[in-house]
Protein backbone atom coordinates (compact mmCIF):
# COMPACT_ATOMS: atom_id res chain seq x y z
CA UNK A 1 0.00 0.00 0.00
CA UNK A 2 1.43 3.50 -1.02
CA UNK A 3 1.39 5.52 1.54
CA UNK A 4 -0.09 9.17 2.04
CA UNK A 5 2.55 10.03 4.38
CA UNK A 6 5.08 11.80 2.79
CA UNK A 7 8.31 10.39 2.87
CA UNK A 8 10.96 12.60 5.73
CA UNK A 9 14.13 12.93 4.94
CA UNK A 10 16.46 11.58 8.38
CA UNK A 11 19.05 13.15 10.23
CA UNK A 12 22.77 11.33 10.28
CA UNK A 13 22.67 8.48 12.83
CA UNK A 14 25.24 9.21 15.45
CA UNK A 15 28.70 7.71 14.81
CA UNK A 16 30.34 8.33 17.95
CA UNK A 17 33.78 9.13 18.33
CA UNK A 18 35.17 6.21 19.65
CA UNK A 19 34.37 2.79 20.99
CA UNK A 20 35.78 0.82 23.54
CA UNK A 21 35.60 -3.12 23.69
CA UNK A 22 36.14 -4.59 27.35
CA UNK A 23 38.07 -8.15 26.61
CA UNK A 24 35.18 -9.94 27.48
CA UNK A 25 32.75 -8.42 25.14
CA UNK A 26 34.87 -9.56 22.55
CA UNK A 27 34.72 -13.31 23.90
CA UNK A 28 30.87 -12.55 22.30
CA UNK A 29 29.92 -13.35 18.58
CA UNK A 30 27.24 -9.90 18.95
CA UNK A 31 30.29 -7.91 20.69
CA UNK A 32 32.41 -9.06 17.43
CA UNK A 33 30.03 -8.18 15.21
CA UNK A 34 29.71 -4.51 16.68
CA UNK A 35 33.38 -3.59 16.28
CA UNK A 36 32.94 -4.65 12.96
CA UNK A 37 29.69 -2.59 12.30
CA UNK A 38 31.88 0.43 14.38
CA UNK A 39 35.05 -0.14 12.24
CA UNK A 40 32.99 -0.06 8.80
CA UNK A 41 31.10 3.05 9.77
CA UNK A 42 34.52 4.29 10.45
CA UNK A 43 34.80 4.74 13.91
CA UNK A 44 37.82 4.22 15.93
CA UNK A 45 37.95 0.90 18.22
CA UNK A 46 39.48 0.62 21.00
CA UNK A 47 40.39 -2.91 22.47
CA UNK A 48 40.69 -2.61 26.22
CA UNK A 49 43.10 -4.89 28.11
CA UNK A 50 40.39 -5.93 31.05
CA UNK A 51 36.16 -5.05 31.75
CA UNK A 52 36.87 -1.84 33.15
CA UNK A 53 35.80 1.27 30.86
CA UNK A 54 37.73 3.86 32.07
CA UNK A 55 38.25 6.99 30.22
CA UNK A 56 40.55 9.89 30.86
CA UNK A 57 37.88 12.96 31.33
CA UNK A 58 38.93 16.34 30.93
CA UNK A 59 38.41 18.58 33.96
CA UNK A 60 36.20 20.96 32.18
CA UNK A 61 32.52 19.81 32.88
CA UNK A 62 31.25 20.73 29.57
CA UNK A 63 34.38 18.86 27.72
CA UNK A 64 33.94 15.90 30.33
CA UNK A 65 30.50 15.37 29.00
CA UNK A 66 30.67 15.96 25.28
CA UNK A 67 33.94 12.76 25.51
CA UNK A 68 31.64 10.75 27.59
CA UNK A 69 28.53 11.13 25.50
CA UNK A 70 30.41 10.68 22.52
CA UNK A 71 31.94 6.92 23.51
CA UNK A 72 30.34 3.84 23.00
CA UNK A 73 31.21 1.19 25.22
CA UNK A 74 31.22 -2.74 24.25
CA UNK A 75 30.65 -4.49 27.74
CA UNK A 76 29.64 -7.48 29.26
CA UNK A 77 25.72 -7.18 31.46
CA UNK A 78 26.62 -8.95 34.37
CA UNK A 79 24.02 -11.20 36.09
CA UNK A 80 22.91 -8.68 38.45
CA UNK A 81 21.48 -6.89 35.06
CA UNK A 82 19.78 -10.27 33.67
CA UNK A 83 17.44 -10.25 36.54
CA UNK A 84 14.93 -8.50 35.49
CA UNK A 85 13.08 -6.01 37.58
CA UNK A 86 9.01 -4.80 37.17
CA UNK A 87 8.47 -1.24 35.53
CA UNK A 88 5.20 -0.26 36.31
CA UNK A 89 3.20 1.26 34.47
CA UNK A 90 4.59 -0.15 31.32
CA UNK A 91 5.55 -3.39 31.50
CA UNK A 92 5.60 -6.43 33.65
CA UNK A 93 9.62 -6.36 32.89
CA UNK A 94 12.58 -4.13 32.22
CA UNK A 95 14.81 -5.51 29.55
CA UNK A 96 17.76 -3.63 28.56
CA UNK A 97 19.80 -4.10 26.23
CA UNK A 98 22.05 -0.98 26.91
CA UNK A 99 22.32 1.58 28.63
CA UNK A 100 22.15 6.04 27.92
CA UNK A 101 21.43 7.37 25.02
CA UNK A 102 23.71 9.06 22.30
CA UNK A 103 21.14 12.55 22.42
CA UNK A 104 20.96 15.40 24.51
CA UNK A 105 17.58 16.13 25.70
CA UNK A 106 17.28 18.24 28.41
CA UNK A 107 14.74 16.87 30.36
CA UNK A 108 16.45 13.57 30.22
CA UNK A 109 15.08 10.37 32.41
CA UNK A 110 19.04 8.94 32.31
CA UNK A 111 19.90 11.73 34.28
CA UNK A 112 18.12 10.43 37.77
CA UNK A 113 18.37 6.91 36.70
CA UNK A 114 21.86 6.37 35.56
CA UNK A 115 25.32 7.58 37.52
CA UNK A 116 28.75 8.17 36.52
CA UNK A 117 29.79 9.87 33.23
CA UNK A 118 27.19 10.07 30.32
CA UNK A 119 28.84 6.78 28.31
CA UNK A 120 26.40 4.70 26.32
CA UNK A 121 27.34 0.99 27.04
CA UNK A 122 25.91 -1.69 24.86
CA UNK A 123 25.71 -5.38 25.73
CA UNK A 124 27.41 -8.00 23.88
CA UNK A 125 25.99 -10.41 25.77
CA UNK A 126 22.42 -10.60 23.85
CA UNK A 127 22.15 -14.14 23.21
CA UNK A 128 22.84 -15.22 26.77
CA UNK A 129 20.33 -11.95 28.20
CA UNK A 130 17.48 -13.39 25.72
CA UNK A 131 18.19 -16.84 26.61
CA UNK A 132 16.96 -15.57 30.16
CA UNK A 133 13.73 -14.34 29.06
CA UNK A 134 11.78 -17.44 29.34
CA UNK A 135 11.87 -17.71 32.98
CA UNK A 136 9.89 -14.81 32.75
CA UNK A 137 7.05 -15.90 31.09
CA UNK A 138 3.60 -15.70 32.92
CA UNK A 139 5.04 -13.59 36.06
CA UNK A 140 4.75 -10.27 35.61
CA UNK A 141 2.91 -8.44 38.27
CA UNK A 142 2.46 -5.27 36.23
CA UNK A 143 0.74 -5.06 32.81
CA UNK A 144 -0.32 -9.18 33.78
CA UNK A 145 -2.32 -8.30 36.35
CA UNK A 146 -4.01 -5.54 34.53
CA UNK A 147 -7.34 -6.50 33.37
CA UNK A 148 -7.35 -3.53 29.88
CA UNK A 149 -3.58 -4.79 29.40
CA UNK A 150 -3.47 -8.55 30.56
CA UNK A 151 -4.30 -9.66 26.56
CA UNK A 152 -0.70 -8.08 25.77
CA UNK A 153 1.10 -11.39 27.67
CA UNK A 154 3.88 -10.97 29.31
CA UNK A 155 5.68 -7.62 28.55
CA UNK A 156 9.28 -6.44 27.97
CA UNK A 157 10.11 -2.79 28.10
CA UNK A 158 13.11 -2.25 25.90
CA UNK A 159 13.60 1.73 26.30
CA UNK A 160 13.97 2.16 30.33
CA UNK A 161 17.84 3.22 30.12
CA UNK A 162 18.70 3.74 26.85
CA UNK A 163 16.50 4.48 23.18
CA UNK A 164 16.77 1.12 21.51
CA UNK A 165 16.78 2.57 18.07
CA UNK A 166 19.46 5.54 18.48
CA UNK A 167 21.84 3.06 18.75
CA UNK A 168 20.76 0.05 15.94
CA UNK A 169 23.10 1.10 13.25
CA UNK A 170 25.97 0.33 15.25
CA UNK A 171 24.64 -2.86 17.45
CA UNK A 172 21.37 -4.13 15.42
CA UNK A 173 20.54 -5.51 18.97
CA UNK A 174 16.81 -4.28 18.35
CA UNK A 175 16.46 -6.21 15.61
CA UNK A 176 18.03 -9.27 16.49
CA UNK A 177 15.54 -9.25 19.94
CA UNK A 178 12.26 -8.55 17.67
CA UNK A 179 13.30 -11.29 15.48
CA UNK A 180 13.89 -13.71 18.46
CA UNK A 181 10.47 -12.41 19.88
CA UNK A 182 9.11 -13.34 16.76
CA UNK A 183 10.10 -17.10 16.91
CA UNK A 184 9.00 -17.01 20.49
CA UNK A 185 5.91 -19.25 20.37
CA UNK A 186 4.30 -17.53 23.57
CA UNK A 187 1.51 -14.68 25.08
CA UNK A 188 4.85 -11.98 25.29
CA UNK A 189 5.29 -8.54 24.47
CA UNK A 190 8.21 -6.52 23.50
CA UNK A 191 7.93 -3.38 23.78
CA UNK A 192 10.30 0.04 23.26
CA UNK A 193 9.44 3.83 22.55
CA UNK A 194 12.29 6.04 20.46
CA UNK A 195 12.64 9.66 19.27
CA UNK A 196 14.43 8.15 16.82
CA UNK A 197 13.42 6.84 13.23
CA UNK A 198 15.70 5.33 11.21
CA UNK A 199 13.05 2.32 10.87
CA UNK A 200 14.47 0.94 7.98
CA UNK A 201 15.99 -2.78 9.68
CA UNK A 202 13.15 -3.00 11.26
CA UNK A 203 10.04 -2.61 8.69
CA UNK A 204 11.28 -6.82 6.99
CA UNK A 205 11.86 -8.17 9.99
CA UNK A 206 9.29 -11.54 10.88
CA UNK A 207 7.98 -9.63 14.05
CA UNK A 208 5.46 -12.14 14.52
CA UNK A 209 3.13 -9.09 15.75
CA UNK A 210 4.68 -9.43 19.40
CA UNK A 211 7.00 -6.00 19.33
CA UNK A 212 4.91 -2.76 19.62
CA UNK A 213 6.77 0.13 18.99
CA UNK A 214 6.03 3.61 20.13
CA UNK A 215 7.39 7.47 19.12
CA UNK A 216 8.17 9.38 21.95
CA UNK A 217 6.85 12.99 20.64
CA UNK A 218 6.41 16.59 22.00
CA UNK A 219 5.33 19.82 20.31
CA UNK A 220 7.69 21.85 18.05
CA UNK A 221 8.40 24.45 20.73
CA UNK A 222 9.91 21.66 22.97
CA UNK A 223 12.25 20.91 19.65
CA UNK A 224 15.47 23.02 21.42
CA UNK A 225 15.13 20.56 24.72
CA UNK A 226 15.89 17.59 22.34
CA UNK A 227 19.00 17.54 20.77
CA UNK A 228 20.46 14.97 18.31
CA UNK A 229 17.16 12.93 18.22
CA UNK A 230 14.87 13.18 14.87
CA UNK A 231 11.99 15.54 14.19
CA UNK A 232 8.52 14.41 15.24
CA UNK A 233 7.43 14.62 11.88
CA UNK A 234 9.93 11.91 11.19
CA UNK A 235 9.07 10.01 14.31
CA UNK A 236 5.83 9.73 12.67
CA UNK A 237 6.47 8.85 9.63
CA UNK A 238 8.66 5.72 11.08
CA UNK A 239 5.79 5.01 13.08
CA UNK A 240 3.16 4.80 10.19
CA UNK A 241 6.20 2.39 8.50
CA UNK A 242 6.18 0.17 11.17
CA UNK A 243 2.13 -0.05 11.08
CA UNK A 244 2.00 -0.85 7.66
CA UNK A 245 4.80 -3.48 8.02
CA UNK A 246 2.32 -5.20 10.39
CA UNK A 247 3.21 -3.70 14.09
CA UNK A 248 0.99 -3.08 16.43
CA UNK A 249 2.32 0.75 17.47
CA UNK A 250 1.87 3.35 20.07
CA UNK A 251 2.49 7.21 21.07
CA UNK A 252 4.31 7.77 24.16
CA UNK A 253 3.43 11.83 25.06
CA UNK A 254 6.75 12.96 27.16
CA UNK A 255 7.06 14.34 28.93
CA UNK A 256 4.08 16.51 29.32
CA UNK A 257 5.41 20.01 30.04
CA UNK A 258 2.46 22.82 31.26
CA UNK A 259 4.37 25.54 29.34
CA UNK A 260 2.72 28.79 28.25
CA UNK A 261 0.51 27.77 25.64
CA UNK A 262 0.37 24.11 26.13
CA UNK A 263 -3.18 23.48 25.21
CA UNK A 264 -2.56 24.45 21.67
CA UNK A 265 0.42 23.17 21.01
CA UNK A 266 -0.33 19.78 21.83
CA UNK A 267 -3.77 20.00 20.22
CA UNK A 268 -1.63 21.05 17.44
CA UNK A 269 0.94 17.34 18.13
CA UNK A 270 -2.17 15.33 18.61
CA UNK A 271 -3.98 16.16 15.53
CA UNK A 272 -0.08 15.91 13.73
CA UNK A 273 -0.33 12.25 15.06
CA UNK A 274 -3.89 11.89 13.44
CA UNK A 275 -3.01 12.85 10.14
CA UNK A 276 0.37 10.64 10.26
CA UNK A 277 -1.51 7.54 11.16
CA UNK A 278 -4.77 8.28 8.82
CA UNK A 279 -6.31 5.63 6.62
CA UNK A 280 -4.12 2.53 8.43
CA UNK A 281 -6.57 -0.17 8.18
CA UNK A 282 -6.79 -2.49 11.62
CA UNK A 283 -4.92 0.26 13.41
CA UNK A 284 -3.83 -1.09 16.83
CA UNK A 285 -2.29 2.27 18.43
CA UNK A 286 -2.17 2.52 22.28
CA UNK A 287 -1.02 5.88 24.33
CA UNK A 288 1.13 7.14 27.19
CA UNK A 289 0.93 10.01 28.80
CA UNK A 290 3.98 11.01 30.91
CA UNK A 291 4.01 14.14 32.38
CA UNK A 292 7.44 16.06 33.15
CA UNK A 293 8.73 15.40 36.67
CA UNK A 294 12.17 15.97 38.27
CA UNK A 295 14.20 14.96 41.04
CA UNK A 296 16.78 16.89 43.40
CA UNK A 297 19.41 15.11 41.52
CA UNK A 298 18.19 14.53 38.34
CA UNK A 299 18.06 18.28 37.98
CA UNK A 300 21.42 19.00 39.35
CA UNK A 301 22.45 16.70 37.10
CA UNK A 302 20.69 17.97 33.84
CA UNK A 303 21.56 21.84 35.85
CA UNK A 304 25.32 20.62 34.79
CA UNK A 305 24.58 18.87 31.13
CA UNK A 306 22.60 21.53 29.85
CA UNK A 307 23.38 25.11 31.73
CA UNK A 308 21.30 27.04 29.18
CA UNK A 309 18.24 25.00 29.21
CA UNK A 310 14.75 27.27 29.50
CA UNK A 311 13.36 24.23 30.67
CA UNK A 312 11.54 25.42 33.48
CA UNK A 313 12.42 22.80 36.85
CA UNK A 314 11.36 25.76 39.50
CA UNK A 315 8.89 24.97 42.39
CA UNK A 316 6.02 26.79 40.01
CA UNK A 317 3.25 24.36 40.06
CA UNK A 318 4.75 21.88 41.76
CA UNK A 319 4.39 19.50 44.91
CA UNK A 320 6.72 17.16 46.18
CA UNK A 321 5.58 13.44 45.81
CA UNK A 322 7.25 10.62 48.04
CA UNK A 323 7.47 7.30 45.94
CA UNK A 324 7.33 4.06 46.81
CA UNK A 325 11.20 3.76 47.01
CA UNK A 326 11.62 6.45 50.04
CA UNK A 327 12.69 9.56 47.55
CA UNK A 328 11.01 12.24 46.31
CA UNK A 329 10.49 13.93 42.81
CA UNK A 330 8.42 17.00 41.98
CA UNK A 331 5.75 16.61 40.20
CA UNK A 332 2.97 18.93 38.85
CA UNK A 333 0.59 20.18 41.44
CA UNK A 334 -3.30 18.59 41.34
CA UNK A 335 -4.81 21.19 39.79
CA UNK A 336 -2.32 21.51 36.88
CA UNK A 337 -2.38 17.70 36.61
CA UNK A 338 -6.28 17.56 36.56
CA UNK A 339 -6.37 20.46 33.85
CA UNK A 340 -3.53 18.49 31.54
CA UNK A 341 -5.49 14.57 32.08
CA UNK A 342 -8.84 16.71 31.08
CA UNK A 343 -7.43 18.16 28.01
CA UNK A 344 -5.49 14.87 26.84
CA UNK A 345 -8.27 12.47 27.10
CA UNK A 346 -10.86 15.38 25.30
CA UNK A 347 -8.07 15.72 22.52
CA UNK A 348 -7.28 12.14 22.28
CA UNK A 349 -10.90 10.96 21.97
CA UNK A 350 -12.03 13.39 19.27
CA UNK A 351 -8.59 13.57 17.38
CA UNK A 352 -7.64 9.59 17.59
CA UNK A 353 -11.16 7.61 18.78
CA UNK A 354 -9.39 4.10 17.95
CA UNK A 355 -6.21 4.86 20.52
CA UNK A 356 -6.19 3.02 23.69
CA UNK A 357 -4.67 5.32 26.47
CA UNK A 358 -2.49 2.73 28.86
CA UNK A 359 -2.18 5.19 31.80
CA UNK A 360 -1.48 8.76 32.83
CA UNK A 361 1.33 9.54 35.46
FE1 LIG B 1 17.11 10.64 27.07
FE2 LIG B 1 15.28 9.66 25.34
FE3 LIG B 1 16.47 11.98 24.84
FE4 LIG B 1 17.86 9.73 24.68
S1 LIG B 1 16.15 10.33 23.35
S2 LIG B 1 18.56 11.65 25.66
S3 LIG B 1 16.95 8.50 26.33
S4 LIG B 1 15.08 11.52 26.56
Amino acid sequence: MASPYPEISLPRPWIPRRIMVTASARTWPHGRRIMERAAALGVPVVTLPGDRVLLDLPDDPRRAYAEAKGTLAVVVAPPSKRKLQPIAPSADWRLDLAEGCPAHCSYCYLAGSLKGPPITRVYANLDEILHGLPDYLGRGTITSRSMARVAEGTTFEASCYTDPLALEHLTGSLSATIAWFGRWQAETQLRFTTKFADVAPLVTLDHGGRTRMRASINPAQHRGHEAGTAPVAARLSALRRMAEAGYPIGLTIAPIIAADGWEQAYGDLIDAAAAALAGLPDLDLSIELITHRFTAGSKATLDSWYPGSSLNMTDANRITKRTKFGTEKQVYDADTMRRLRTYFETAIGRSLPQARILYWT
